[in-house]
């Protein structure tokens, strides 16, 4: 054998002794491990995927180029789709890149730009943006060989640094076009960075894949918990499974912890705790940002410093900046809509 090259669960073996021999070295391969399973797949014609590399055997070295399976459709998001400019650039940007990086012939390059250019046109793409982009990228590629070359990793840095200032924060929004890319330009001139996520789609309105479960059995929740005997409200948020969550405040409850609110509340009026309806006000897998819509929740209900009756909380939670008091009404509105009848919109 001449080379053993891996990566994950693919192997790439250069075999000089024979097809009987490499016979006899797979299935010894197979037998190491019940539950291991190699497949083996031989070069056609000198030529032999791996990865997204096609690499040819020629008499006295390898070559690349950039391999894609038969089956590939070549769609990818159309210009039309509701992603921002600058999404959909990066994929063209990403696939050239990597046209340099893998072609190693200048007549394998060529192609493959040329096939990108025709591919992306007809995903919509305008063909003057593709023809810049791709016709830019030679000289992109060569200033990073060159930083590469001369091993001048701070130089390298040094520009970045100007071309990019830094961000302090980075907002995460939905994507409104038109609308986002305003925003992200006035964001910028303040340092703060933005990144798109993904809104309402038809699919995930339409499509629910995974089965329903019981209505308690949800994690990563800002919830709310009421008195059964008074109109306050407890909020608060969990990355457990919330029966979990709920068997620890029913304990504090029994146990008399002073340090829960639900605890003190019911300490201090002798009040029932409503254990049966909780309500889930959102849910969000980060725990920071878990954090901040709790906050904002609590501070909606409970706008001044002190704790007020509306909450039975005893603290406010994660500090959030003042700013965010200009959304109070709003989420007052969406706290309304999801605990019907507890506080007044206003
Ligand atoms: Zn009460």
């Amino acid at each position: 054998m001449k080379t053993w090259k891996r990566y994950r669960d693919d192997v790439y073996i250069l075999w000089n002794g024979g097809s009987e021999s490499l016979d006899c070295f797979f299935w010894q391969l197979n037998y190491k491990h019940p539950r291991i399973e190699f497949t083996i797949e031989r070069e056609v014609a000198g030529v032999l995927p791996f990865l997204d590399l096609s690499i040819k055997k020629l008499p006295n070295k390898l070559v690349t180029k950039v391999y894609r399976k038969e089956t590939h459709t070549q769609r990818y998001a159309h210009w039309r789709s509701n992603i921002s400019k600058n999404c959909k650039l990066g994929v063209l940007k990403g696939l050239i890149h990597r046209a340099h990086q893998l072609c190693d012939l200048k007549e394998d390059l060529l192609n493959e730009l040329q096939l990108l250019n025709d591919v992306f046109v007809s995903n919509g793409y305008p063909r003057k943006l593709v023809e810049r982009t791709i016709n830019n990228s030679w000289k992109v590629e060569l200033k990073k060989e060159i930083y590469a070359s001369l091993h001048e990793e701070d130089i390298l840095h040094q520009n970045e640094e100007e071309e990019n200032p830094g961000y302090f924060e980075t907002l995460q929004a939905p994507y409104i076009a038109g609308f986002s890319e305003r925003l992200a330009k006035d964001l910028n001139c303040i340092n703060v960075g933005i990144t798109f996520r993904k809104g309402h789609t038809l699919s995930n309105s339409f499509c629910r894949l995974k089965p329903p479960c019981s209505h308690d059995m949800q994690k990563n929740v800002i919830y709310c918990l009421g008195c059964k005997s008074c109109p306050q409200v407890y909020l608060g948020e969990t990355q457990q499974w919330f029966p979990s969550r709920r068997y620890q405040h029913n304990y504090a409850v029994k146990t008399k912890t002073s340090t829960n609110g639900l605890a003190q509340h019911v300490m201090k009026t002798e009040h029932t705790i409503d254990w049966d309806s909780t309500i889930f006000l959102d849910s969000d897998s980060h725990w920071r940002r878990r954090k901040i819509k709790e906050a904002l929740f609590i501070d909606s209900l409970n706008p001044q410093k002190q704790m007020s009756n509306i909450v039975i909380n005893l603290e406010k939670g994660l500090e959030i900046s003042d700013c965010w008091k200009e959304f109070n009404p709003d989420i007052r509105k969406i706290f309304c809509k999801k605990v019907p009848g507890k506080i007044s919109k206003n």
